[in-house]
């Protein structure tokens, strides 16, 4: 049977997340976007206090042992109301975040109890970070040049990461950590590279430069670099051994199958704000939208506003689908990039056009639309930018592998 209703279980915390953001983030959402690096410390200690005791599951987590979950779909469900209260916002909660996600899609059930716990044990906020890009590689992951040499019982990390969403507050102002990706052996190509976690203080690891940004500027994005930066053996994730073949770096891109979909829910929400916000201005100025009425008898604003709704629905459809197979344990790969490529297309079109429709208003910094189309854009370009999701799509519908088609 094909179900396409929520659970009343996500049904509720949809409409606490809800409560949350248009209470605790909408009314603070402007200030922190124009203090790019201040911290809304309140905010912050309240999320921790509510998202620590209130875990709702491990993103990423493939094979849930007692049958299926909504892990994976109630993250979607709840972060798309999270970012429909402020994109930058959202990014900058304490949680296990990218990083977590990495260590629950690479990690041993051993290092995910190690790594994770500390995310539902309260005391003071935590952030994880997931550190892959570098100055001369971003979409081509296999150009990784940061190091991992082995000496004795550490790895020996050298390199250097750009663009690390909550790279500060993971790896210098909490108890969290950072998972980088390095290679064993830069001949080897692919499979010689491997996710290592590094705990936040470990001499070797440094801050070098918070990013200033077009959009979601509430959120930290950090230069890190690498210094004979000694971590323990087994912070390695997954296998030491460095493969014939690419399988093992398969075990790492399988991260971005549950992140992928956490990007499109966070898309669709801020699409979902803009939406909203033209709706109600269009009846305060008495242009409510006329649905039920035949197509030669709309406006051509009303055909465009319908257009909008539709394809984001039609990027949540997609995302909840994801969500939905990584919580059954199938594979998701080709709908977690259909989801990202989609959504991160919609809402860059949807909320450029809602600033177009409300045109002076739209464009003014007293009202958060024009916000929301700069918060828009990065939903294009991390995780896989919107080219390299497609292109993903194109080689699984295809059946190229990555030599084929890249
Ligand atoms: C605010 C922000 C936060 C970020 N957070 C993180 C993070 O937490 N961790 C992290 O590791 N990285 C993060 N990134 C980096 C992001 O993932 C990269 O910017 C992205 O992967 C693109 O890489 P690049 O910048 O090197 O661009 P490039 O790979 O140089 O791409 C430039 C352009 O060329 C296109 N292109 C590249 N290759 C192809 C191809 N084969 N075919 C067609 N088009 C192609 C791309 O689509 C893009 O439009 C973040 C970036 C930003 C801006």
């Amino acid at each position: 049977m094909i179900e396409f209703e929520l659970s009343d279980g996500l049904k509720n915390m949809q409409m606490l997340t809800h409560q949350a953001a248009e209470n605790a983030m909408r009314p603070i959402a402007r200030e922190y976007d124009e203090r790019e690096h201040e911290k809304p410390w309140d905010f912050l200690n309240l999320m921790w206090q509510v998202s620590h005791s209130n875990p709702i599951g491990g993103l990423g987590d493939r094979k849930p042992k007692d049958g299926p979950s909504e892990r994976n779909l109630g993250m979607c469900v709840s972060i798309e109301e999270l970012s429909w209260g402020d994109a930058g916002l959202y990014l900058s909660i304490p949680n296990a975040g990218l990083g977590g996600a990495a260590v629950a899609a690479a990690g041993t059930p051993e290092q995910k109890a190690r790594f994770l716990k500390r995310f539902t044990e309260g005391g003071k906020p935590k952030w994880a970070a997931m550190a892959i890009t570098e100055p001369s590689c971003g979409s081509d992951s296999s150009a990784i040049q940061t190091t991992a040499v082995r000496d004795g019982e550490h790895w020996v990390l050298n390199g250097t990461k750009i663009f690390c969403t909550a790279g500060l507050m993971a790896a210098e102002k909490s108890e969290g950590f950072v998972v980088v990706w390095a290679t064993l052996d830069r001949t080897a190509g692919r499979a010689g590279i491997k996710a290592f976690v590094v705990e936040a203080g470990t001499p070797g690891m440094y801050v070098t430069k918070v990013e200033n940004k077009l959009g979601i500027r509430a959120s930290d994005t950090a230069a890190l670099v690498f210094e004979d930066c000694r971590i323990p053996l087994d912070n390695i994730l997954g296998s030491p051994e460095v493969p014939k073949t690419s399988e093992g770096f398969k075990g790492v891109m399988a991260t971005f199958d549950a992140t992928r979909p956490i990007v499109a829910a966070s898309a669709i929400g801020v699409g979902r704000a803009a939406l909203d916000f033209v709706r109600e201005t269009l009846v305060q100025h008495g242009v409510p939208i006329r649905y039920g009425l035949p197509s030669h008898k709309l406006t051509a604003l009303e055909r465009d506003f319908m257009d909008m709704e539709a394809q984001l629905q039609a990027a949540r459809l997609l995302t909840w689908r994801a969500a939905w197979m990584m919580d059954n344990g199938m594979r998701n790969n080709l709908e977690a990039s259909m989801a990202k490529a989609k959504a991160g297309l919609v809402v860059t079109q949807v909320t450029q056009k809602a600033v177009e429709m409300l045109g002076p208003l739209g464009y003014s910094r007293q009202l958060l639309l024009e916000k929301w189309m700069r918060d828009a854009k990065i939903n294009d370009i991390f995780e896989g930018t919107q080219q390299i999701n497609q292109m993903i799509v194109a080689r699984r519908i295809l059946g190229y592998s990555s030599k084929e088609l890249s």
